[in-house]
């Protein structure tokens, strides 16, 4: 089932939902960890599960003359696969994330057709991050330079269009297509304005819902929301929301994901005297968000869990 119809049966059982976030395993890791994280989720209202895409990563080696070799590695391969399985093993829809960074057009149109034949029909559609060491995102000679590109390439082939355009006849595809958006802004935008106006380009190319990045503020997120439709964005948006969990993620969270952290929440943290308390501490925090969004009227939240998920269950028992 589309996520979009998901979110339009718990707007109209007024009964919200949520999804989570995996990661895929490393490589190396069976599948376990994430069985072990998504079983005890299973009896809540989870309706999906997103599962990230990770892009090769550059190591250095130095030899032994001091010049240093340069290495590409994948330490988490397996988006479609582990998508699969959860599928498989759970009868829950999966999402997996599709990045444009290191993908030719025909490296993401073999993908799609793998899911297709899966039976997995949710994407979420993104440009991913620049490269290890890289200034800024590189575009991959016949890849695509921003998730609007890539949306357009999913909604073509919905409607039977291929890269080369050279078949004839098909069976269409019928993907759903997430994007991401930023309730405090993508770090390379110059403004919120210019963010939206963007994230509009998205949902024009063919997007059908929006998941946000992590917010720990609820009025960033509900203004967010309300700028959205200000500017004729109508398809459902899902904040996304993280439970904080260890001290060095008061300086982690802003340094990657771009995030303010409220002040609140930043001098509860510092009053904690072990992560154990931190742990908790997000739980508390999560609950309230969680709950503040579901009385202004938000019927599906999007958690990013790490794995671990005895936070989550916690987090699910108290609100859904
Ligand atoms: P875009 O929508 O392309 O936007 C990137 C920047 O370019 C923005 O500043 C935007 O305003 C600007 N922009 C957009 N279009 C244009 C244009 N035509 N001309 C000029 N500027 C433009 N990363 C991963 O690698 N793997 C994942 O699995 C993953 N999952 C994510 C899930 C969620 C819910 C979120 C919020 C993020 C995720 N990311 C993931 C991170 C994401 O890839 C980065 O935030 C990335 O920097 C931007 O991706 P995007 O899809 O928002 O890009």
């Amino acid at each position: 089932m589309h996520i979009t119809e998901l979110f339009r049966q718990a707007v109209e059982k007024g009964s919200p939902c949520f999804s989570v976030e995996f990661l895929p395993p490393l490589k190396g890791e069976g599948t376990q960890r994430i069985f072990e994280g998504l079983d005890p989720l299973i009896e809540f209202p989870l309706v999906s599960v997103n599962v990230t895409y990770h892009r090769e990563d550059v190591k250095y080696v130095e030899r032994e003359n001091g010049l240093l070799e340069r290495h590409t590695v994948r330490r988490r391969p397996g988006t479609v696969g582990i998508s699969a399985a959860i599928n498989h093993r759970y009868g829950i829809e999966v999402v997996p994330h599709l990045i444009c960074g290191g993908q030719s057009r025909y490296d993401i149109e073999d993908a799609l057709i793998d899911l297709d034949f899966l039976g997995i029909h949710n994407v979420l559609a993104l440009r991913g991050d620049n490269l290890r060491g890289e200034h800024s995102f590189r575009v991959h000679p016949s890849g695509h330079g921003h998730a609007s590109e890539l949306v357009a390439q999913v909604a073509q082939m919905n409607q039977g269009v291929f890269v080369d355009g050279e078949v004839e006849q098909c069976h269409n595809t019928d993907f759903c297509i997430g994007v991401a958006g930023y309730p405090e802004k993508h770090a390379e935008s110059p403004n919120m304005e210019e963010d939206l106006r963007r994230l509009k380009e998205k949902i024009d190319a063919g997007a059908h819902y929006i998941v946000t990045q992590m917010s720990f503020d609820n009025q960033r997120i509900l203004k967010f929301i309300e700028r959205c439709r200000a500017i004729g964005i109508q398809v459902p948006i899902i904040p996304g929301l993280k439970p904080f969990a260890t001290q060095s993620q008061l300086t982690m969270l802003p340094q990657i994901f771009h995030v303010d952290l409220p002040q609140a929440l930043v001098q509860e943290v510092e009053q904690c005297r072990t992560n154990a308390q931190v742990r908790e501490l997000g739980v508390e925090w999560a609950i309230a968000q969680g709950r503040e969004l579901m009385a202004a009227g938000v019927p599906m939240l999007h958690f990013y869990t790490m794995g671990k998920t005895d936070n989550m269950v916690k987090i699910a028992k108290a609100l859904f």
